[in-house]
């Protein structure tokens, strides 16, 4: 469903002095026409905005078109600050969002700081343009309901009643994950409107008109094995616990509401959307009590399941935090995602890695899946992936794909996506990305470095250092983000972008930023001890200098 007012962009034509520049330009289009509120400039996560405003937004625009290559343009939460002058092989953008000072990093700051107009939360991707829609998470919601079934359940969902929540930018890639993984899969949402938008590009097969018709279709299919996603509208924290009261165990039990924010994204039970929207500006400390209200008996019920034998976790929107903060002591007997099925992944560095055809033409992306393919036959992950995204996952805005690859894949397919642009293979210049989300770029103590091996959950030195050396890199952007609204001192993370336009310069960039940002990652693991990211690090001969003392 393309926005007319934000346009998919696309074609030949550059509107800036050269493709880098073009194709950054092309990226922050590209966030808004895939966003969730374009209009308001937000992308996704309740509050993630792609700039500060809109006067900040034009005002990038014109940067972009105008800047020469050895200029980089300057961006302070989400609004340009200036030109530097400094060389061809710099950052064209450099950005720092959000980043608040330890002991004022808190919500309502935050809040204050954004009502006048000082700072904005850039999400993980919105305010550094890499966001690609729900499919920019999908791949990883697959990969854990696929741990899960290794783990639990043979090795596929099929036959399993996965239940979750959130059908918003992230949340929405849920329902095409778990049919993926074979699952019959019910996701809430409270607002019809997210749940219309998931059922009408294909994640949701259909929308259930009340719990009870939800519930049969979901038990026939998980009886007949049928993967099968069915969305309905309600409060999570009114069917979870109706769930429970009635006795049913779901198989699989997540959520992914914006719980993170208890004014901008988590709606209370008890409260219309138009409530809660006008509660945002008169009583927003009372809604922030309301929605930890809910999210107390929205956990609770999960823990329920938990204790029924479901397989529990949360998904990276700190609903535990927040029910831990309303009373419910035990919150944390849920488990956090990364470190209950992906972290060994992240030891060898392996992580959402995307590219984006800035072509705006499909078959680009179709000419680098038969690369990847043929590229990595023995990487299980990857080649099923790729296999079952080209058939499931439609595009949202650029053409784009997304694959979990590591250390040394990631650089190698990047060079020779960069030499078929060089030889005219591709309809034009391709740019890679990744999410956040990955091992040496973010700190997260109750997502991503939750229960380190040594402890260090806590210490932001690795994005930051992660940022540094991607400039020293030559990348092509390069941002570091703290957390903004309920994410306000819960996190640090580093992003990077960077442009194949088939030129040598770019594949120096991609050589050295790719195989930097990833033997950081596997460093950050082995530094805490983890012996899949030790035997990684020697394995690819990386110089990483071990002082732990070990044999
Ligand atoms: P979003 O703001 O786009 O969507 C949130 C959705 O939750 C909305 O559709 C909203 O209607 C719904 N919702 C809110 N309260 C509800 C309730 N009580 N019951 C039912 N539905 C409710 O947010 P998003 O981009 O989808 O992100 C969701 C969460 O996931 C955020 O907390 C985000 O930070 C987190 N996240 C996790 C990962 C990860 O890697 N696991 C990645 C990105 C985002």
């Amino acid at each position: 469903m393309p926005n007319p007012r934000f346009p998919i962009p696309g074609g030949p034509a550059l509107r800036a002095k050269g493709w880098r520049q073009e194709a950054l330009l092309r990226l922050l289009e590209n966030v808004l026409s895939v966003g969730e509120d374009p209009d308001n400039l937000i992308v996704y996560a309740a509050l993630g905005k792609a700039a500060r405003n809109w006067a900040a937004h034009d005002r990038i625009v014109e940067a972009l078109k105008t800047m020469d290559e050895d200029q980089t343009l300057v961006i302070q939460s989400g609004k340009p600050i200036g030109l530097l002058k400094t060389h061809k092989d710099a950052p064209l953008v450099i950005m720092a969002n959000c980043n608040i000072v330890g002991q004022w990093a808190k919500a309502e700051v935050f809040y204050d700081l954004q009502e006048k107009g000082l700072i904005c939360w850039g999400g993980l991707t919105a305010g550094a343009w890499q966001y690609i829609g729900s499919q920019g998470v999908i791949q990883g919601t697959y990969e854990i309901f696929m741990r899960i079934a290794e783990k639990r359940f043979g090795g596929d969902l099929r036959g399993r009643f996965v239940l979750t929540a959130g059908l918003g930018g992230m949340g929405g890639s849920q329902p095409l994950a778990g049919r993926m993984a074979g699952a019959a899969i019910l996701c809430v949402d409270v607002d019809p409107e997210r749940a219309e938008k998931r059922r009408a590009i294909g994640y949701l097969d259909e929308i259930a008109p009340d719990l009870d018709s939800a519930l049969a279709v979901i038990d026939r299919a998980a009886k007949a094995g049928e993967a099968r996603s069915v969305g309905l509208v309600g409060n999570a924290a009114d069917v979870y616990p109706e769930i429970v009261r009635r006795g049913i165990v779901p198989d699989v039990v997540t959520d992914q509401t914006a719980a993170h924010d208890l004014v901008y994204g988590y709606v209370p039970k008890g409260f219309t959307l138009a409530e809660v929207r006008a509660l945002r500006v008169t009583d927003p400390a009372r809604l922030m009590a309301e929605s930890r209200a809910s999210i107390v008996d929205h956990v609770r019920a999960m823990l329920a399941f938990q204790a029924a034998g479901a397989e529990v976790f949360d998904n990276g929107n700190l609903i535990r935090t927040h029910a831990r903060d309303g009373g419910v002591a035990n919150a944390f007997d849920i488990p956090i995602f990364t470190e209950a099925y992906l972290r060994p992944l992240f030891c060898r560095a392996i992580g959402p890695f995307r590219w984006m055809a800035l072509s705006g033409d499909p078959e680009d992306i179709r000419i680098i899946d038969d690369l990847v393919l043929e590229r990595f036959p023995d990487n299980r992950i990857v080649s099923n992936w790729i296999r079952l995204a080209r058939e499931n996952v439609p595009f949202e805005g650029l053409p784009a794909r997304i694959a979990w690859l590591g250390h040394g894949a990631r650089t190698e397919l990047a060079v020779a996506v960069n030499d078929l642009v060089a030889k005219g293979a591709l309809a034009g210049p391709v740019a890679f990305s990744r999410d956040h989300l990955d091992a040496g770029a973010m700190a997260h103590p109750n997502i991503m470095t939750e229960n380190m091996l040594d402890g260090s959950d806590a210490i932001a030195d690795w994005p930051l250092l992660d940022a540094m050396a991607l400039c020293a890199s030559m990348a092509d952007l390069v941002v570091v983000h703290s957390g903004g609204g309920g994410y306000a001192g819960f996190m640090t993370s580093a992003g990077v972008t960077l442009v194949a336009d088939g030129t040598d310069a770019a594949d120096r960039r991609l050589r050295h930023a790719l195989t930097n940002d990833t033997s950081l990652g596997i460093m950050r693991y082995a530094d805490a001890g983890y012996d899949e990211a030790v035997d990684e690090a020697a394995a690819k001969g990386l110089d990483w200098f071990d002082l732990s003392g070990r044999a």
